[in-house]
């Protein structure tokens, strides 16, 4: 079969993707909640950065007065 993350052909009784390490046995509502997991962590991720950036930033503006 066709693995529907990477499109690499995986064995028809694989649990696990060899290729991009993804499961497939996973119900496809779970599979898509998962992603959407995914996607909000990278963006919560992404969100911290930019907090400790401007955090930094001000704590270095607080620093010339
Ligand atoms: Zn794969």
């Amino acid at each position: 079969m066709r693995c529907p993350f990477c499109a690499e052909d995986v064995r028809d009784d694989a649990a696990v993707c060899r290729y991009c390490g993804n499961y497939l046995t996973v119900p496809e509502s779970l599979l898509a909640e998962n992603l959407e997991l995914k996607k909000r962590l990278a963006a919560l991720q992404q969100e911290l950065t930019e907090l400790h950036g401007k955090r930094a930033s001000r704590r270095a503006a607080r620093r010339k007065l």
